[in-house]
């Protein structure tokens, strides 16, 4: 893509890297205020390479972004994978295994010679939607947003005016290791019945294939519910909507957000939006539910619009 809006360069700008697996991708917006972007583009990430690889190629996307703007910025909004663990400098829980254990931010500083701040991908996803995506169009007078990722993990994020809060462990929103049912099974995280483990994808698919010995993708397993064709199917679109519910009242219980956005693939599917909500409220701590729930805008934009607000300034 390169660059886009020549001479709209200048120090308001937001400078946001989402570090993923299989590519680094960097944006430039205008400004917090007026977040249109002026710059996008990518490099391979080539994990295999090891971590020492992966900070060259950031340094080669930030060498380009630098290109094109025409100066450095101060600092740098990072999207990561894993977590930057607060109390011990390094990174956890990255399914990029190279960069666990690693003092990334530190190196990136030394590396690029800028302030990083960075937030894993979740609460890019949740600070994003919030300051440019669907909060900000239907609700812009949030000020406590919960965004999740049901997808292939489960992940979530907390946005409090304008703010993704990363806690004092780097695990503030991770509700999908909250303990949901036994019926889940071990997980990798060490522990059993995480909610990942129950209403991921990966959890729907092995449910049914338990159950049929088939082994489908989602999508047609969402299908054959849909056209009440498959009891199965149906059983495990049933199961899902009762955990959802089960889990997600949890969250409301003790954040209680101005809105909840649901991301990934499994927060595609319709059935969420309405018996979905239904199951919420049957488990929620109230005689209504007033929460809205609502799909994301901003696609798989997401995660590097989200990093570029790291920088911005609270609104
Ligand atoms: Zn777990």
């Amino acid at each position: 893509m390169g660059k886009q809006n020549e001479g709209a360069f200048d120090k308001n700008n937001l400078w946001g890297v989402d570090l993923g697996g299989t590519k680094i991708e960097g944006v430039i917006l205008k400004s917090a205020q007026d977040p249109q972007v002026l710059y996008r583009d990518r490099v391979p990430t080539e994990a295999d390479q090891g971590y020492e690889h992966i900070l060259g190629q950031v340094k080669k996307l930030i060498d380009m972004m630098e290109e094109a703007a025409g100066y450095r910025s101060e600092s740098i909004g990072f999207a990561t994978p894993g977590t930057l663990d607060p109390k011990r400098g390094v990174m956890k829980n990255c399914n990029t295994v190279a960069m666990n254990g690693k003092p990334m931010k530190k190196d990136l500083e030394k590396i690029l010679g800028v302030k990083v701040e960075m937030a894993n991908d979740a609460d890019c996803f949740a600070l994003a939607e919030t300051r440019f995506g669907i909060v900000k169009e239907l609700y812009p007078d949030a000020r406590v947003v919960f965004g999740v990722i049901m997808g292939t993990g489960v992940g979530g994020g907390i946005v409090i005016d304008g703010r993704a809060i990363v806690g004092l462990q780097g695990i503030a929103g991770e509700w999908g290791h909250n303990f949901l049912d036994e019926s889940g099974g071990p997980c990798y995280c060490g522990k059993s019945g995480c909610v990942e483990n129950v209403i991921s994808g990966p959890a729907l698919q092995k449910y049914y294939f338990k159950e049929t010995g088939n082994n489908k993708p989602l999508k047609d397993i969402v299908a054959l519910a849909e056209s009440k064709v498959d009891p199965t199917a149906q059983k495990t679109m049933l199961r899902l909507i009762e955990f959802f519910g089960k889990a997600l009242s949890v969250i409301i219980n003790i954040l209680d957000p101005d809105v909840i956005v649901i991301g990934g693939g499994v927060g595609n599917i319709d059935l969420l939006y309405d018996r979905g909500v239904d199951s919420v409220k049957k488990y929620v701590f109230n005689d209504r539910l007033d929460t809205p729930i609502v799909r994301p805008s901003l696609g798989d934009s997401a995660g590097v619009f989200g990093a570029a607000f790291l920088v911005a300034d609270p609104h």
